[in-house]
């Protein structure tokens, strides 16, 4: 109890400052504060056990009200040892009042001064009292700012974040234009076509490159600065959480000041009950000091708060600078925006000056094609017209002699009577054309008396040779015109060659001129189709590989013409084949058959105007006739040679040309023969090319296209220059055999005012071949072809394929010499044998052909290029509108319904450009829409079809004119 006493006994230096009455009632009025501490200090002192029950009545209660408290809150307040000065332990005992008033004068001064000292010491903490207010309400006032910084803090901070999100959204916008352009720039490297744009592009295209480079290097240093911003707004978000901490903690230590304050108040009131309660006053100064340590405390947080906002405030300059960044960063974006507008701007302008290039070069090609076009019309009026005034002048030279001249004396005539009469009986010509000649000096016909002046000064055999001009015009009605060929329909067909040559020589009989065809014996022609077939009791002897052969000549009609058939008894037996074409020996067979045919005109004593021949296989006789037969005296022809195809040329080893008797070191030159692009071989073609008087091909288009590199197959530098003889003549039909209202392999014969025949033979096509009937309006769609390459095969595979898909019906009749493609219809043939909606016929079947053409809504002909193609005409006049590719011969007669630069009343059907499928889907989709939404002009365009004339009848005019024009220039160069 003693040593507890000494430790834990109040004992201040209480001697000054305390003043006391020593009266003793004075005492005990005096002493009551004294009595009181007294009674305090014997509370005080105690026991330790005491004093925490004192603490823990007066510190927990008042400052907790049940949260959490400070670990040094929670200490007892203990008395410092230091401040027990003059105690002594036996000054105070237990015993109390009792011994109190037993003390002595002397300590009772003792005692008094005491309390002054104690009164004194309460004073002072009264004054420290009020300076730790004042400290309070400073601290209170520099929280009270701290917070509004705080708050201000808070507010940038919020707006920093808004920056940022803003500058990321920025970042990705810039990745995202940076990705745009280099992809943009990627694609222009790419289009290197227009050398001055591409350059012009790559100029723009580097600025703009440097300055999104240099864009691109401050965005990566605005990201870094940016980043490591945040990383600074993060720690000064932490800190800023810390002043947070502080802030609450703050508030724990306002609460304790006001728990201290209070402790203070109850201090003094319990001063001013009790001065003596010297224990209790060192307590307070205790709990005072421990106040200030408080206070200290919260200044070092308050500067660390201060430090921290002057850390925000940089941290607020530093976003300060941010924005600016990004402000600038926004304003380089516009620029680049407006370097990629530019950039886009110009891009656009190249696709459009492209586009115009093109428009300009398919312009310049057109008018190109027109001025070519007009040039040759040009040139063709120029002959015309002077073929014309040719023509007149001898009509006015001929009318002026076909009058009686009655000025000549008596005499005159006489002379010339005996002029002839001597010729006749020298035989320097002939009876008939003495009696001739006679008869025009007996009427005194002008033009003999003309070339009888004519010819004064002229010698013996000129003279004669113009008298017999006389005798020739005199008896040629027409021209006599044979035609030497490979192919005649119906006898002797495998595409539109034979067509052509039945169709022209039917065409031009008509017109008055004697025309016969020659053509090979073959073994496999439809004889059925002859008429009066019959072989001549005459041999022929043609020279073939340095020997003769004999041949069998046959006659009979095809199609009301004289056809004579040449049966070569050669052991190779050239036309004992079964088949028409596609023999190893197919150049010997046809040179030889070229040549025989020459020799056979030679012998019969025929006096043609024109030999026409057709395609490589008796092109042979264009060189034959001016090296082998002119000298052997069949002289009277002029020959035109047509092409149906370039395609096909007929070379052969230079040698080969020996066989048929041609001289191959003579015609094996560039300028003749010679295959243009092999030198030792020789090219049939190229010689009808150089060797004929008349060069025509089957189509105007195609004769502007074989002159191209593309379409010339390697003759186009021949053709050029050969151009002035040169010509396309559009094929015509012949409109006896291809006539709906006529045709006998009908079901039922129709025409364009009648089209319920039409649905007839659909439906009787659909009935033989099995298809589907349960739709009348399902478009039937038609195509009868040769399955070469030429004629678009792919295209017609896949229009196979549309059709169906498009909700048609699709025939096809054809067959092909190419095996692989043989091959690939015969399955998909197979594949749809069963098929509702599609039939492959893969044969050649002529009245199948008529069947087709008259039950099919729509023709398709897809090819890649078609010299002339008959199948459009043959289908139009049967009342299926065709489809097909812009080219050739397909190009001069089918147009479009949608083309409004043709007008309407040509427009006939449906054309494409592109040998594609996207080409072939438009022109097929367009078709059938129309078939299927509008059948009122559906009809109207069958029937304005079906009256289109595509008869031989002006072809055969051009050929008409074309050989009348040779004939006048053979017969005017004989003359000169
Ligand atoms: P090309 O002469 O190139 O073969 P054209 O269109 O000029 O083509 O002429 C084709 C002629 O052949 C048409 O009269 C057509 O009817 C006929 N044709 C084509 N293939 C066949 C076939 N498989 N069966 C019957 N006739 C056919």
């Amino acid at each position: 109890m003693a040593s507890k006493l000494t430790t834990c006994f109040v004992c201040w230096n209480l001697s000054t400052g305390f003043n006391c009455n020593h009266n003793s009632n004075n005492h005990r009025t005096m002493c009551s504060p004294s009595s009181k501490l007294r009674h305090r200090t014997t509370t005080i002192i105690v026991s330790s056990q005491q004093k925490r029950q004192y603490n823990k009545k007066t510190s927990r209660p008042s400052i907790h009200g049940g949260g959490s408290l400070d670990d040094s809150l929670q200490t007892p307040i203990v008395v410092p040892p230091d401040i027990n000065n003059n105690s002594t332990p036996s000054a105070l005992d237990v015993n109390g009042a009792e011994r109190a008033e037993q003390l002595s004068d002397g300590q009772l001064e003792d005692l008094l001064a005491m309390i002054q000292n104690a009164e004194k010491n309460i004073l002072l903490i009264n004054q420290a009292r009020v300076r730790a207010l004042e400290d309070l309400q400073k601290i209170l006032a520099e929280k009270k700012a701290l917070q509004a910084e705080i708050n201000v803090l808070e507010m940038r901070l919020a707006e920093t974040d808004a920056l940022i999100e803003v500058a990321d959204q920025e970042k990705t916008r810039v990745e995202l234009l940076e990705g745009q352009l280099e992809k943009l720039h990627s694609e222009l490297a790419q289009k290197g076509s227009d050398a001055e744009l591409y350059d012009l592009q790559n100029g723009v295209l580097s600025d703009a490159n440097d300055t999104i480079s240099s864009l691109t290097k401050e965005l990566n240093s605005i990201r870094e600065e940016n980043a490591s911003l945040k990383n600074e707004i993060e720690s000064f978000k932490t800190q800023l959480n810390d002043v947070k901490d502080n802030d609450e903690r703050l508030v724990v230590l306002e609460k304790e000041r006001l728990f201290l304050e209070s402790s203070l108040k109850d201090l003094e009131s319990k001063l001013s009950i009790s001065p003596e309660n010297a224990s209790e006053l060192s307590t307070l100064r205790a709990e005072c000091k421990y106040l200030s340590g408080k206070v200290e405390n919260l200044q070092v947080l308050l500067d660390k708060a201060t430090k921290q906002a002057d850390q925000a405030v940089t941290a607020l300059q530093q976003n300060k600078d941010l924005q600016r960044e990004v402000d600038k960063l926004e304003a380089s974006l516009e620029e680049a925006n407006i370097y990629k507008l530019s950039y886009d701007k110009l891009q656009k302008d190249n696709e459009l000056m492209q586009q115009k290039i093109k428009l300009l070069e398919n312009s310049l090609e057109k008018s190109d094609e027109d001025i070519n076009s007009y040039v040759q019309l040009y040139q063709q009026s120029v002959n015309e017209f002077q073929d014309t005034l040719n023509i007149l002048q001898k009509e006015s030279k001929k009318k002026m002699l076909d009058e009686p001249v009655e000025d000549m004396p008596w005499e005159f005539w006489s002379q010339l009577l005996l002029l002839i009469d001597g010729w006749a009986l020298e035989k320097k010509i002939s009876v008939d054309d003495a009696k001739l000649l006679r008869e025009k000096a007996w009427k005194k016909d002008k033009s003999i008396s003309d070339t009888y002046l004519a010819c004064k000064g002229q010698n013996e055999d000129e003279a004669i040779s113009s008298f017999l001009g006389l005798t020739s015009s005199a008896t040629s009605p027409g021209l006599h015109v044979i035609h030497i060929a490979a192919e005649m329909a119906p006898v002797a067909k495998v595409g539109g060659l034979g067509d052509v040559v039945s169709g022209l020589s039917k065409a031009l009989q008509k017109k008055g001129h004697l025309v016969e065809i020659v053509l090979p014996k073959y073994d496999c022609m439809q004889y059925d189709r002859i008429g009066d077939i019959r072989a001549l009791d005459v041999v022929i002897e043609s020279y073939f590989d340095g020997q003769l052969f004999k041949n069998k000549i046959w006659v009979g009609t095809v199609e009301g013409l004289p056809v004579y058939f040449i049966e070569p008894h050669h052991p190779a037996k050239f036309f004992w084949r079964g088949d028409f074409y596609g023999e190893r020996d197919d150049f010997r067979r046809f040179s030889y058959f070229s040549r025989v045919a020459l020799e056979f005109l030679l012998q019969a004593g025929k006096k043609p105007d024109i030999i026409h021949c057709h395609d490589w296989q008796t092109a042979f006789i264009a060189p034959l006739y001016w090296d082998i037969y002119v000298p052997k005296g069949l002289n009277s022809a002029r020959i035109c040679f047509t092409c149906h195809n370039f395609e096909y040329q007929g070379t052969a080893a230079a040698s080969e040309l020996e066989s048929c008797g041609l001289d191959s070191n003579h015609l094996n030159r560039p300028d003749r023969m010679q295959d243009n692009s092999s030198h030792d071989r020789v090219n049939s073609v190229k010689g009808g090319v150089v060797y004929s008087n008349i060069v025509t091909t089957v189509s105007p288009t195609y004769a502007q296209e074989v002159r191209t590199a593309e379409g010339g197959k390697g003759l186009q530098s021949t053709l050029s220059t050969h151009s002035k003889k040169f010509i396309g003549v559009l094929n015509g039909i012949d409109t006896d055999i291809w006539n709906p209202a006529t045709d006998p392999f009908l079901e039922v014969q129709y025409n364009a005012n009648d089209l319920q025949g039409k649905s007839e033979n659909k439906e009787a096509l659909r009935r033989n071949l099995g298809l589907s009937s349960e739709d009348v309006k399902r478009p039937l769609v038609g195509c009868i072809t040769r399955l070469v390459p030429q004629k678009g095969v792919h295209l017609i595979r896949h229009a196979i394929y549309l059709t169906l898909e498009l909700g048609g019906q699709f025939v096809l009749l054809g067959s092909s010499p190419v095996p692989h493609i043989q091959r690939e219809f015969e399955g998909i043939a197979n594949h749809f044998k069963n098929h509702d909606h599609i039939r492959l016929i893969l044969k050649y079947d002529e009245s199948l052909s008529h069947t087709i053409y008259a039950a099919s809504d729509m023709f398709i002909i897809p090819s890649i290029f078609e010299p002339c193609g008959l199948t459009q005409m043959i289908s139009m006049r049967y009342g299926a509108v065709p489809i097909v590719r812009k080219t050739g011969g397909l190009n001069d007669s089918v147009f479009d319904i949608d083309d409004d630069t043709i007008p309407s009343q040509f427009q006939n059907g449906f054309t494409f450009l592109n040998a594609d499928e996207k080409g072939i889907n438009g022109a097929l989709v367009r078709a059938i829409n129309l078939y299927q939404n509008d059948p009122e002009s559906w009809k109207q365009l069958v029937q304005k079809d079906m009256n289109i004339d595509f008869s031989w009848d002006s072809s055969a005019a051009q050929y008409e004119e074309l050989y009348l024009k040779s004939v006048t220039r053979g017969r005017a160069a004989k003359r000169a």
